[in-house]
């Protein structure tokens, strides 16, 4: 029910997982991290309290400075550790939050194709788009941009991109999505009481929304790749 996500040059799992506790007011039954570690996907995940997760990374650190974090209130799928975000492939790790409606047809097209699911969430499915393109040979916001073009439903996604430091890319359509502004760092969160403490400086994104991040660029498009300009606010001082 919450996302953090962070490109930088700082240690993002610690930066993540604070935007994940400030995210813990809006409920949620599971949680976790993903980063790129030598510009491999790593992922921590853990049922029930952020303190689980927190105790997780406590002896299993994540490294990395490209991270996205979830807090999950599961509607596909038990909230076992199993399903908790983010989902993904040696390629793609995303977190998603709201209900991809029409799952079942992609998941039954993309199995057909030989990708190959783990777990019951509707989530999995936009994974498993995304690197079913990235297999095809398409660059990461291409392959994006083609998963996004078929998703049906209620979405707020981060991803970020094996063998891509430094790359985050975000979406939405019906479920909000915050773009914060750092010096050599960028965010996304779900609100901006997520990014509160990180930077006053936010975007907050449309329906149909796509946004590249880059430790020192934005840039938003429509989900045929069109650009379009997002206005900068600057928010109240963080209580
Ligand atoms: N539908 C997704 C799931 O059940 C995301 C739920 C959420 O918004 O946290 O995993």
């Amino acid at each position: 029910c919450g996302i953090c996500g962070v490109v930088g040059l700082r240690h993002a799992s610690p930066i993540v997982f604070d935007g994940l506790r400030r995210l813990e007011y809006r409920g949620y039954d599971s949680a976790g991290i993903a980063t790129l570690v030598d510009g491999k996907i790593d992922r921590r995940r853990a049922a029930g309290k952020l303190d689980n997760l927190g105790a997780l990374l406590e002896t299993s650190p994540l490294p990395g400075t490209t991270g996205i974090g979830h807090t999950r209130w599961a509607t596909h799928g038990a909230p076992t550790t199993c399903n908790a975000h983010p989902h993904g492939t040696e390629r793609v790790a995303i977190v998603h939050n709201g209900i991809i409606e029409n799952f079942e047809a992609l998941r039954r097209e993309l199995e057909a194709a030989g990708q190959v699911f783990q777990t019951e969430t509707d989530s999995e499915t936009i994974a498993q788009l995304v690197d079913y393109h990235l297999a095809q040979g398409l660059a990461p916001k291409d392959a994006a941009l083609k998963a996004l073009q078929r998703l049906e439903g209620a979405y707020a996604i981060a991803m970020i991109f094996a063998e891509h430091e430094g790359l985050m890319i975000g979406a939405c359509h019906s479920a909000p999505l915050a773009v914060g502004y750092g010096d050599n760092e960028m965010f996304l969160g779900s609100d901006s009481l997520a990014l509160a403490p990180l930077t006053r400086r936010i975007s907050y994104m449309e329906d149909g929304d796509c946004v590249v991040l880059t430790p020192v660029g934005v840039e938003f498009m429509t989900f045929d790749g069109t650009p379009v300009r997002r206005a900068e606010q600057t928010t109240a001082l963080a209580a």
